[in-house]
């Protein structure tokens, strides 16, 4: 028996919700009296893997098929599957991010398990069962869920626990491979495009985020200057991206995504409920209206209440001081 951690990796990197998912895997294995697993897939580099011990990941079963550079959905699926009979994992962690979410749905299909996603804490554990605390509602509230069947897979958001490394050994790193048809390939993606930006939005830790308060696309240098004096991913509200001021890619909330940076500004967005929904587990909102009485003032941590084209230039300015 273990506990089993999908990690998630992107340009040859283990993402910072994996690092997360990985700890907290951690955790679950010291509870049930385990130790924790990894499985990777594609290219990352080694160290990164070896790194994992940090995090209290023992082992890393590493699969590098070629045709497993880019994700699809049910190769990766059964790679895991293969990876948790492997390990007899009877608890399996993955991030709560668009892939693991894809695949923790599939994966309890498939092994007939209990699948709690947007889960925000550690389980309480009483002889078979798990009971677990996730978000619910678009975040508005939060639910107890009892996970009973033999497998239990849960999907850990991102930024709900406090991580702390070890700084203990490295995890070993052990060649897995599975057995894979092209069946298996059939949702391959033709074209994968990089999304644009220094930051990849799921991952930062701080967003600068524009609505439609910025007036047109021409102003945009606003958000870009300040996200990058800030080392910040960027965002918008959804008529921004609709009226194409903004890739789709970049859009927050209820249609888009939804996202939990550490830090996160809204500069001339009103906050509606749809919006908030994507953004609303954001440890720190502040948000800068001219209109006293946007709605989103009653979100924020901290407002400013003035026009984007004065405070924002000042915010550049000071964060370039920095
Ligand atoms: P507006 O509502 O037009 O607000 C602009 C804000 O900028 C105002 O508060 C204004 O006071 C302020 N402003 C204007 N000029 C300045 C200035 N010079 N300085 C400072 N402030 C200024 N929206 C999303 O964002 N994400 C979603 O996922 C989403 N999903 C939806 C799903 C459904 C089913 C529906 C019905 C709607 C959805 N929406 C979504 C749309 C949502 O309801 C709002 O219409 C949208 O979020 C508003 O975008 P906005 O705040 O950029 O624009």
């Amino acid at each position: 028996m273990s506990v089993l951690v999908f990690i998630e990796c992107a340009d040859g990197k283990v993402k910072k919700s994996s690092l997360e998912a990985a700890f907290y895997g951690n955790q679950v294995a010291t509870q049930l009296g385990t130790s924790a697993v990894g499985v990777a897939i594609g290219e990352v580099a080694a160290d990164e893997l070896k790194n994992l011990g940090q995090y209290g990941i023992t082992k890393v079963l590493h699969d590098t098929e070629a045709r497993l550079k880019d994700y699809v959905s049910q190769a990766y699926v059964k790679v895991v599957a293969a990876a948790a009979e492997k390990e007899s994992a009877s608890v399996i962690v993955l991030s709560n991010t668009n892939i693991g979410t894809g695949i923790g749905a599939r994966l309890a299909a498939r092994l007939q398990a209990s699948y709690a996603t947007n889960v925000v804490a550690l389980p309480e554990i009483s002889g078979e069962t798990l009971k677990v605390k996730k978000t619910v509602f678009s975040g508005k509230a939060f639910a107890d869920e009892v996970l009973t069947a033999a497998t239990k897979i849960i999907a850990l958001k991102k930024n709900a626990i406090e991580v702390a490394p070890t700084g203990s050994a490295e995890a070993g790193v052990e060649p897995f491979t599975t057995p894979l048809t092209d069946a298996d390939f059939s949702g391959t993606p033709q074209e994968t495009i990089r999304a644009t930006g220094d930051v990849l939005l799921t991952e930062a830790d701080i967003v600068v985020s524009g609505g439609r308060g910025l007036r047109g696309p021409e102003n945009w240098h606003l958000i870009e200057d300040l996200a990058k004096a800030l080392g910040a991913a960027t965002a918008c509200s959804k008529p921004v991206a609709d009226v194409e001021w903004r890739p789709h890619h970049e859009h927050v909330g209820q249609t888009g995504i939804t996202i939990s940076p550490n830090l996160y500004i809204a500069v001339g967005i009103s906050g509606a409920i749809q919006h908030l929904a994507g953004v609303n587990s954001s440890k720190v909102i502040v948000v800068i209206n001219k209109d006293p009485e946007a709605p989103f003032f009653k979100a924020a941590d901290y407002g400013i209440v003035g026009d984007v084209f004065e405070v924002v230039p000042k915010l550049i300015e000071a964060a370039k001081a920095l």
